[in-house]
């Protein structure tokens, strides 16, 4: 596996990392598997956080005697109280996790406006201060999902890594913050290498980002045959042929800005409306029949929504998320019931939406009109 230097930090990790928010779905002897697996096919650097749930301590689990091979990246939770001792208590509780003496690399979670941002300054950073003279972490970076926010972390010195979403649907940073980052040499981590799931084709993906020598893709896995998939890949030419070019404009035309890459940070919804899931509806073919009822939870949550437009000052992504909602109920309603029943009753008028042919058949084509990327070399997973 070839490696890639992670900025200033020097720490010399794998080209690509692994992100640990889908190792909470399977169980947990098999999320170990998952990420043994990726050690072993030499993969070095795993990114999770205090608030990815069960993930730390699994991570913690996997690599229990090989310490000392990997290169460990996990978050800061309680950035909103943001006094020095909440952040330190934290800081246990991961390493308690990670079992583990030492973090590699500790991120400012999620920091998406410039009043989080100058909070985090204060406590939090007395806090990461101090814990970088203890030896209980090494280096200090940050994560963000707005651009401006960004700027300004890579070139204030104060932080190591910057980790912002990056794909080649949503392709801005290559613009500035990547040309940035390496003025600066601040290193880049990649979350979303797949567009949280809207990706399909990581084959073209992966060798997007491979073509920036300072950025690691930290694509988030759940399955064996997904990271074998992802370091074949890396392996591989890393060359991107016209058809490919091609291909990702073609993908880039059919998925527009207009998705969602389940960050959730539209959340909570004082209504309870799952928003993250509902705005994902479409991808329920791709997902399997678990996913279906979760969909349909999450659908009829939606039909709470007040149209207050909270989420969506609160969307990094600027996701006019009111009217997707009602767009994806009215989706989720056209689709024939899993149980062979007539078509769903429209919430919208109570009118009876059109009787369709066959779930299936109807799922593949809507999805193959809104989103072309199925026809990639997608594996049946939920990769991010
Ligand atoms: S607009 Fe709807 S989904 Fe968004 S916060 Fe308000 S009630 Fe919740
Ligand atoms: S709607 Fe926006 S904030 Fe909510 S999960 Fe999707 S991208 Fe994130």
């Amino acid at each position: 596996m070839k490696t890639v230097r992670l900025g200033k930090t020097d720490l010399e990790v794998s080209r690509i990392g692994i992100g640990g928010i889908p190792i909470q779905r399977p169980p947990e002897d098999e999320a170990i598997r998952v990420v043994q697996r990726a050690l072993d096919l030499g993969v070095t650097f795993i990114d999770t956080a205090r608030r990815y749930g069960t993930s730390e301590e699994r991570i913690g689990k996997a690599v229990a005697g090989r310490r000392d091979q990997v290169v460990i990246a996990t978050k800061i939770f309680d950035r909103d109280k943001g006094d020095k001792a909440t952040t330190l208590e934290q800081l246990e509780q991961s390493l308690k996790s990670l079992n583990t003496d030492y973090i590699d690399l500790w991120q400012f979670h999620g920091i998406n406006a410039f009043e989080e941002y100058e909070r985090v300054l204060g406590g939090t950073m007395e806090a990461a201060q101090e814990a970088l003279q203890t030896g209980k972490i090494r280096h200090i970076g940050i994560s963000s999902h707005s651009m401006e926010v960004a700027l300004k972390a890579v070139s204030s010195g104060l932080f190591e890594t910057i980790q912002f979403p990056f794909n080649f649907v949503n392709n801005d940073p290559a613009d500035e913050l990547v040309p940035l980052a390496r003025e600066h040499d601040v290193g880049f981590i990649a979350m979303k290498p797949l567009a949280g799931g809207q990706l399909k084709d990581a084959n073209l993906a992966i060798k997007y980002l491979l073509q920036f020598d300072n950025v690691v893709p930290d694509p988030g896995i759940q399955k064996v045959e997904e990271i074998e998939e992802i370091v074949g890949i890396v392996n591989g030419s890393w060359e991107l042929v016209s058809q490919e070019r091609q291909k990702m404009e073609d993908i880039r035309a059919a998925l527009g800005r207009r998705f969602c890459q389940w960050c959730n940070y539209c959340l909570p919804c004082p209504q309870e409306v799952d928003i993250p899931c509902l705005m994902n509806a479409r991808a329920i073919e791709n997902y399997g029949e678990g996913f279906v009822s979760w969909v349909a939870k999450a659908v009829e949550s939606g039909r709470n929504c007040i149209q207050c437009g909270e989420c969506e000052e609160k969307c990094p992504f600027h996701l006019p998320i009111r009217e997707m909602i009602v767009e994806h109920i009215e989706f989720f309603e056209s689709v024939r019931p899993l149980d062979g029943s007539e078509s769903r009753q429209s919430i919208f008028g109570g009118k009876e939406v059109q009787k369709q042919s066959g779930r299936r058949g109807r799922l593949s084509k809507e999805i193959s009109e809104c989103n072309t990327v199925n026809s990639g070399n997608w594996i049946g997973g939920d990769r991010l």
